[in-house]
């Protein structure tokens, strides 16, 4: 028998959330961000159930080539844009639609050489200042890209904190002035952006946390939003241990038991994923009861406070993350976001999706 660890991959709890985001922009058309091997569930599981969406972003062309291949017949966008010239001539051939953030880019496109007949995301920069033109380009980037044969244009540009309070206003305010007089489809909102900002959602939104099932808002629970998870780790107790009052459990002793108390051994550790720095006191299921770690997170296990839970035993389910704790929660304990969580899910998790 394999090691008791394991990601549950809820496809029907991903399709609810894609309509929940299709309820909230319904006039823009959803590309549904699957970069990271989709945000860690798997990318070619979750772009078959999401077949019917009309876009699908992504970073690496080898997996855009891939889905083309598998029959996906949306618009296939690089986040990042191509490399090369051979990755633009693979752009051309499979129709994907790049992202054109640089003049290096743009060059590219625009030589004699290129292929013509390509699909532009143009990206502006209008605050994030990671990637994109600068408003004083945007003229000259025009008119360049105006020399070229070009199957489609969209204008796009990405927010900053549509997640805080500082919301998008001020880069919404840039990229209208920017794209005043431009008369092509744009792209703007994130999962934030789509939730919270109607104002944003143009002729495509690009989701991404929300379709997995986690809030982009530290400040409104994913509950709320109404969105499920999709991705449920769970693991099994493989030892339990009474301590008595002054023992330690673990590296470093970081955890000494106060009095007498059952601890639980979980195989589940940083090795597959879980978060080293989830500090002792992180929530966790054990019997879906909830409790809490105890203990430092070591490569192949991690310790588990078992008082709430006396009917637990070797073999006892663990819930690490997913239906019944949100990783939202998790994150916002190991002093990160769900992305790194979900995204970091090792190889040596085995996953699926029944
Ligand atoms: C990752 C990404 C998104 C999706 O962001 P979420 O916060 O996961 O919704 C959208 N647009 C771009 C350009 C991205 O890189």
């Amino acid at each position: 028998m394999p090691r008791p660890i394991r990601a549950k991959v809820d496809l029907d709890a991903l399709l609810h959330n894609y309509r929940l985001a299709q309820k909230h922009a319904p006039q823009s058309k959803i590309m549904a961000v699957l970069k990271a091997n989709a945000y860690g569930h798997g990318l070619t599981r979750v772009a078959q159930a999401l077949e019917r969406a009309p876009g699908i972003a992504l970073l690496n062309i080898d997996d855009a080539v891939r889905l083309r291949e598998e029959g996906y017949r949306g618009t296939l966008l690089l986040l990042e844009g191509f490399f090369d010239l051979e990755d633009l001539r693979a752009v051309h051939e499979y129709k994907l639609s790049t992202v054109i953030h640089c003049a290096e880019q743009l060059r590219a496109v625009t030589r004699g050489s290129a292929p013509s007949g390509i699909d532009v995301f143009l990206k502006l920069n209008t605050g994030m200042n990671r990637l994109g033109f600068r408003p004083e380009e945007i003229g000259s980037v025009m008119a360049s890209l105006r020399q070229v044969r070009l199957a489609g244009l969209t204008l796009m540009t990405h927010f900053a904190t549509a997640d805080e309070a500082a919301g998008v206003q001020r880069q919404l305010d840039v990229f209208k002035h920017l794209a005043a007089g431009l008369s092509y489809p744009r792209s703007l909102a994130n999962s934030a952006a789509l939730l919270r900002y109607p104002q944003t959602h143009s002729e495509w939104v690009r989701p991404g946390i929300m379709l997995y099932g986690s809030s982009p808002f530290a400040d409104q629970s994913a509950e709320a939003l109404e969105l499920r998870p999709v991705m449920t780790l769970t693991s099994k107790l493989i030892a339990a241990q009474t301590l008595r009052a002054g023992e330690s459990v673990g590296y470093g002793e970081a955890f000494v038991a106060d009095r007498a108390m059952r601890i639980g051994v979980v195989a589940c550790g940083y090795a597959d994923g879980y978060p080293r720095h989830a500090p002792s006191g992180t929530p966790v299921l054990v019997e879906n009861v909830r409790t809490i770690t105890a203990g430092r997170v070591s490569m192949d296990m991690m310790t588990v406070d078992l008082s709430a839970v006396p009917q637990a035993r070797v073999g006892s389910l663990v819930v690490l993350w997913g239906e019944g704790l949100p990783v939202d929660e998790v994150a916002a304990k190991a002093n990160t976001v769900s992305y790194e969580l979900l995204t970091k899910v090792t190889a040596r998790v085995p996953m699926s999706d029944r």
